[in-house]
């Protein structure tokens, strides 16, 4: 019989061995340094320990059976390809020890370099260095800092000051003024150092050196630094971390030598040119650390013109090679050039967009792909303007970036104020503790919004996106007193009247103006830049990236828009009709005097009065947004909010009633008004009286406004244009209370439409679970569902939308309970899975129902990828978010994997 041989799991991969598909196993820099070995670049040798190896170490806490061994056979290897020994007395090969996981998780992790020297193959290597001395032991004591620190948890300022005090002595403040004595008494410091924090020698056998270092590595996955960064930029736990083992390179040897970052594009702008910075006569960590100052890239061609050649090729060659932009770590020693790393570069927004126009136009990828290399987020970025922050100007305060962009302006209080200083020409920020519905105006009137209270779908921050108005919310440390028309923020007093700057991406307040600048993408989708005739590389590349998203995407997009404005801005940005427009502005402002009538109507006739004279008024409401839509759908939700929202506040009333009754003044209204007001205080109003229950309750609200529409349809089509309503009802939980609103509404469409030729639909809500579990039945009388996932979210997980973003999800963001508020993108396995539950059902009982969402999450990139997987057939975003959807939505269906957006 055979010899029976047991496969050996393989822990170790020689460069030569690994390609750049194999980031899960050999990590980001690993792949990338075998993807370089394997096409002729220059790359020091060395071999890749793989992330199973650091999985494995981590679960059980010791190495592997068998890594010891196949590390061995590895260095041996190499140190045949060198022709050296680790750590060889006479002539030594030094190496490095580098870590290197699937994402780049930068400065997270450890470093040891200058491994295999000791006290012996120090001499060794001054010989190897022509018998520089001074480099030699420059290095050794390189080699106990950083084993030191990272090996052993040294803390590191110990040897700083060892070396301050070196300098001291030497009256200079410049390492480079250490001689090699110096240097040498500076290694007897650093080893008292490490023996009084360790309890042991500095470690002179190379190899031990070599696992020690190895293991630090591994273990630095799990350092608290490296554990918070993952959680924030959502990197997966479990991933564990590869082991690069590479021959040291010097370029610390003289004046022939050097180190340099290099980039095949400019990663801030996308432009084509050689970009990048060199520092003679240094090694990497000199440049990080800006002991000097670097040159530009180009210097290297005078300084030394055969490397600098070469390099320019070796780019040539990545750029073709990964088409990308690459970024690149090099060093020469002695006239050598090598390459240390590379990978595909990180960019910024306008350079993401403009590298995938290039290098579809230079053939290297399709639109296919430079689709899938830009995101939504990028282009959002790119569609506010923003602040001009070249000077130093301190936040005094960061509060939620609740809608993005930047504005500066006078600082006002009221509503009221803010339309009287913009009618004077003024720019204003409107800041109040809290925004409600009777701050619209103001809001329209303000460049921007800053509230003191409240989170990413508060009241402010949802009609600032909406309106694409820049908003911070929740800036807890302002104390805003409005009656005093001033806030007070880090001991400083901010009157009305004085300026402030907001940024609604980093939700960062300044004091004073800073400078802004327009987004010209914003100008290209508002059609006032011609992308066939500009010469300007950013709109051209959207322009064409956004034509082959909107040809390859299955969702359509549609906005929430309440008011004609909008609905026409929504259009140039491509909307395909209105998902969701919101009818509770329309009994504000002038209108609140009726709605009081409606409320306080003791009789029938009283209230028909009041619902007789809104007719009118909704009516021009609709036709207004019909016209502008002309012939898209547009979803018309009956009214929502608890009605106490058109009332004055309870408190305010009481008090009003008690003065004028002291007064001895006629109060016999105010009292009717606050008995109403009493009558109808509701503790957990966003659970009461709203949605449906407010239509079934009040007899014929809901009525009123139906009529309203279909005689808005009627009157638009008879007078040629074209109207596609749609009517929602909000918040149903049971078929029962949509049938009930459905049987009154068809009657009064019948009546109105007669012949007119006029098709209204009517649909529902799916935004209470029990809607969504329900939905089966709920199909048989619905002929379209719109998820409001603002409501599904707060009812699924049971978390006010109002409070929880400000008072406490930041806990929750630290703890990694979620990555993301659920409020700003879809939590996919609870509330998402309710989406899934419902428009399963819903299809199933109605084949072809028409499937939308209309909550925040319709803008958002991760969730339009999850809506195209569930099969929906349109998303409803605020305006400005359109072109967003459209973006991903195209991505979503060319991505076969899901969403990977990183
Ligand atoms: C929702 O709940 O998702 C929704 C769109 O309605 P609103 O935000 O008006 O409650
Ligand atoms: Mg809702």
């Amino acid at each position: 019989m055979a010899a029976q041989e047991t496969v050996e799991h393989k822990y170790v991969y020689d460069f030569a061995e690994g390609n750049k598909d194999l980031k899960d196993l050999l990590g980001g820099k690993g792949a990338n340094l075998a993807e370089m070995t394997n096409l002729g670049l220059p790359v020091p040798p060395g071999f890749t320990i793989t992330t199973e190896a650091c999985k494995a170490y981590l679960t059980t806490g010791r190495e592997p059976d068998g890594l010891a061994a196949q590390i061995e056979a590895h260095l041996e290897s190499l140190e045949r390809e060198m022709g050296r020994k680790l750590g060889d007395p006479q002539d030594p090969l030094l190496v490095s020890v580098r870590s290197g996981a699937k994402f780049s998780m930068p400065g997270m992790m450890e470093t040891v370099l200058n491994v295999g020297l000791n006290d012996r193959s120090v001499v060794g290597l001054s010989a190897q260095a022509g018998g520089n001395d001074r480099f030699a032991w420059d290095s050794y004591r390189r080699l106990i800092q950083m084993f030191g620190k990272t090996v052993c948890e040294v803390p590191g300022e110990e040897f700083e000051h060892a070396l301050d005090d070196a300098k001291r002595a030497k009256g200079t403040q410049n390492d480079l003024d250490l001689d090699a004595d110096d240097l040498r008494g500076l290694v007897d410091a650093y080893k008292k150092i490490f023996a009084k924090h360790t309890g042991r020698e500095f470690p002179q056998e190379p190899r031990e050196q070599l696992d020690l270092a190895i293991r630090a590595v591994f273990e630095s996955w799990n350092a608290e630094r490296a554990v918070v960064y993952r959680r924030q930029e959502r990197i997966p736990a479990d991933l564990g971390t590869a082991v690069n083992v590479v021959a040291m390179v010097f370029g610390n040897l003289g004046a022939d030598s050097g180190t340099g970052v290099a980039f095949t594009r400019d990663p801030g702008s996308g432009a084509q040119g050689i970009y990048g910075d060199y520092l003679a006569n240094a090694q990497g960590e000199d440049v990080v650390a800006g002991i000097r100052n670097t040159v530009p890239l180009q210097e290297l061609e005078q300084i030394d013109k055969k490397s600098y050649d070469e390099l320019l090729d070796y780019m040539a060659r990545l750029e073709e090679h990964y088409k990308d932009l690459c970024d690149i770590e090099f060093t020469i020693e002695r006239g050598k050039l090598w390459m240390l790393q590379t990978r595909v570069g990180k960019r910024t927004a306008a350079a993401a967009f403009v590298i995938a126009g290039q290098l579809v136009d230079e053939g290297l990828i399709d639109l296919d792909e430079a689709l899938h290399r830009v995101n939504g987020a990028q282009l959002a970025q790119l569609m506010f303007p923003r602040f001009r922050l070249d000077h130093e100007f301190q936040p005094v305060a960061k509060g939620i970036g609740a809608s993005p962009g930047a504005a500066s302006g006078k600082v006002v209080f009221t509503s009221a104020r803010a339309v009287e200083l913009a009618a004077a020409g003024e720019s204003v920020i409107l800041v109040r503790r809290e925004t409600n519905p009777d701050d619209l105006n103001g809001m329209i009137a303000a460049k921007g919004i800053l509230t003191s209270r409240g989170g990413k779908t508060s009241h402010a921050a949802v009609v600032a996106r909406g309106m694409g108005k820049t908003c911070v919310s929740g800036a807890d440390e302002l104390d805003v007193n409005v009656p005093a028309k001033k806030f007070i923020v880090a001991g400083q007093t901010v009157n009305e009247g004085d300026v402030v700057s907001i940024d609604g991406t980093t939700g960062k307040v300044y004091l004073g103006e800073v400078p802004v600048m327009p987004s010209e993408v914003v100008q290209y989708f508002e059609g006032s830049l011609d992308p066939e005739h500009i010469d300007n590389p950013l709109v051209r590349a959207v322009h064409r990236i956004m034509t082959h998203a909107d040809a390859k995407r299955r969702l359509l997009v549609r906005t929430n828009a309440d008011t004609g404005a909008d609905a026409a801005r929504a259009r140039r940005f491509g909307a395909e009709g209105i998902g969701l427009c919101r009818t509770e502005h329309m009994f504000l402002g002038d209108r609140r005097e009726l709605v009081e009538r409606l409320i306080l109507a003791s009789t029938d006739e009283e209230r028909e009065a009041a619902l007789a004279a809104l007719l009118p008024l909704q009516r021009e409401d609709f036709i207004d947004i019909f016209r502008e839509m002309d012939g898209l759908p547009v979803t018309v939700r009956l009214i929502d909010p608890p009605l106490h929202e058109f009332l004055p506040p309870l408190e305010q009333l009481a008090v009003n009633v008690a003065v004028a009754q002291e007064r001895g003044e006629d109060v016999a209204k105010e009292e009717a008004l606050l008995a109403a007001v009493r009558r109808m205080h509701e503790e957990n109003p966003m659970l009461g009286l709203r949605g449906v229950r407010l239509g079934l309750v009040i007899p014929g609200l809901f009525a009123m406004q139906v009529r309203a529409i279909a005689e808005a349809a009627v009157e638009v089509t008879r007078s040629g244009g074209s109207a596609c309503p749609e009517i929602m009802v909000p918040l149903v939980g049971a078929v029962q209370e949509l049938e009930t609103v459905r049987a009154e509404a068809e009657k009064i469409i019948a009546e109105v439409v007669g012949d007119s030729g006029v098709e209204v639909l009517i649909g529902t809500m799916i935004e209470v679970p029990r809607a969504a579990l329900t939905a089966g039945q709920i199909a048989e009388a619905a002929q379209f569902f719109s998820f409001g996932t603002n409501d599904l979210t707060q009812m699924g997980w049971g978390f006010s939308r109002d409070d929880v973003e400000g008072a406490f999800f930041w806990r929750y963001l630290e703890l990694g309970i979620f990555g993301i508020s659920p409020f700003e993108s879809i939590d996919r396995e609870g509330v998402g899975r309710l989406v899934r539950i419902a428009a399963e059902e819903g299809r199933a009982a109605r084949p072809g129902l028409k499937l939308g969402v209309c909550g925040e999450h319709g803008g958002d990139p991760d969730s339009v990828h999850f809506f195209h997987e569930v099969g929906l057939d349109y998303v409803s975003c605020s305006p400005f978010r359109v072109p967003v959807a459209r973006l991903e939505a195209g991505r979503a269906a060319i991505t076969t994997t899901g969403s990977d957006s990183r």
